[in-house]
């Protein structure tokens, strides 16, 4: 099948004009598949000849829901997807007071192996298509019936890793006639994959970098993030410097607080250190328990003792607030969910609870 979703407006005029029709198809069939429509039927203005012929050759949508968790607390929404050959990947919704932000998966599973991480537990499966990509957003927003203003590459999977469908739904996604989101309400979070990083501020999207940094030395974050072996902090630092100087746009460093890990006050102040050299903004998350994993978050004390110190130290950071407490929290978690109950011959169910948003 002819995945049409994923073209860009020029690919799909040179398919339309390669079935014989005028130039002017693409930017109606275009206009209709970000529409969310469910068949070519629907495309009204299309002649039915080319109807039948897409109906038969190209396929328009790629996702099906699982399941659907809503927080009482907060109204984050977390969408469990089908994809066309069986696996399934998350997507969140959270709501700012700016708008809606969007969390979208980039790969069924992920190979970068951090040890404190569901989505990495099982390997990688597969890169997602852009299209698929494009749809976890569409969904999201056809559901929520309200616009989707902002989108976070922070759900399963290493973005930099599926390189070539993330820049392509990136393009997707920013198109006017389509959904039309700016690059600047874009954040891309990686483990640090350096080269493409550089290959990214080349492509000068405007889009923000997060990296997913968690330990400011080297053995502590090569113990956590395997993708550090080999290159080391100062090598991915050096990255988003680069980034930065390139693009203009502010890198922000992604540290999950884990209990006796990465939450000393030595830490703190290398952690200090490094985001004033990259002149980066911090956010410190705390730590998802993961079942399968043996970390624990930091303890409040730690907590309030290591952003003294990034006081201190005149860091720019933030503590990010965990939306969502009762829905199964971090990305990877429902997929690994539904993973263990398809092995054990169980159904899944949803599953919504009343406990409280932890601040
Ligand atoms: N592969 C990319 C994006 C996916 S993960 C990356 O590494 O950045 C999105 C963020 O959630 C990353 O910062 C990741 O390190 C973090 N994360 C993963 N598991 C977590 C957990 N159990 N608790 C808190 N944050 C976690």
């Amino acid at each position: 099948m002819i995945d049409l979703k994923s073209m860009l407006p020029e690919e799909l005029e040179a398919y339309v004009v390669s079935l014989g029709q005028p130039k002017f198809r693409a930017k109606q069939l275009f206009a209709w598949l970000t529409k969310g429509v469910a068949g070519f039927d629907e495309m009204r203005n299309l002649p039915q000849s080319l109807r039948e012929r897409l109906t038969a050759e190209a396929e328009i949508n790629v996702l099906s829901l699982l399941e659907k968790q809503v927080s009482q607390s907060d109204g984050t929404t977390k969408y469990l997807w089908e994809l066309r050959d069986g696996n399934a990947v998350e997507t969140v919704v959270m709501r700012y007071e700016y708008g809606l932000s969007v969390c979208i998966s980039t790969q069924v599973g992920c190979r970068q192996g951090c040890a404190f991480c569901a989505s990495t537990i099982g390997g990688l499966v597969r890169d997602l298509t852009a299209a698929e990509m494009l749809d976890e957003v569409l969904y999201s927003q056809m559901d929520q019936g309200e616009k989707i203003s902002h989108i976070v590459l922070m759900g399963i999977g290493e973005p930099l890793d599926n390189y070539e469908n993330v820049l392509r739904f990136l393009r997707l996604v920013n198109q006017q006639e389509g959904l039309n989101i700016g690059m600047r309400h874009i954040a891309l979070s990686t483990c640090g994959l350096t080269e493409q990083i550089d290959r990214l501020a080349q492509e000068n999207l405007q889009i923000t970098l997060a990296l997913s940094l968690h330990a400011p030395d080297d053995e502590t974050r090569s113990m956590l993030m395997p993708a550090n072996r080999g290159r080391g902090v100062a090598e991915v630092t050096a990255a988003c410097e680069r980034y930065f100087k390139r693009t203009g746009r502010r890198v922000s460093f992604e540290y999950a607080m884990i209990d006796g890990v990465n939450d000393t006050p030595l830490q703190a102040q290398k952690l200090s250190a490094l985001a004033r050299k990259v002149k980066a903004h911090v956010n410190l998350i705390p730590l998802n328990h993961v079942e399968e994993r043996r970390f624990s978050p930091s303890t409040k004390e730690n907590l309030r003792a290591f952003c003294a110190i990034l006081d201190s130290e005149g860091v720019n950071y933030t503590i990010r607030r965990s939306l969502g407490g009762d829905v199964d929290a971090s990305c990877g978690q429902l997929r690994r969910r539904r993973e263990g109950a398809k092995q054990s011959g169980t159904e899944t169910q949803t599953r919504v609870t009343s406990k409280d948003v932890k601040e």
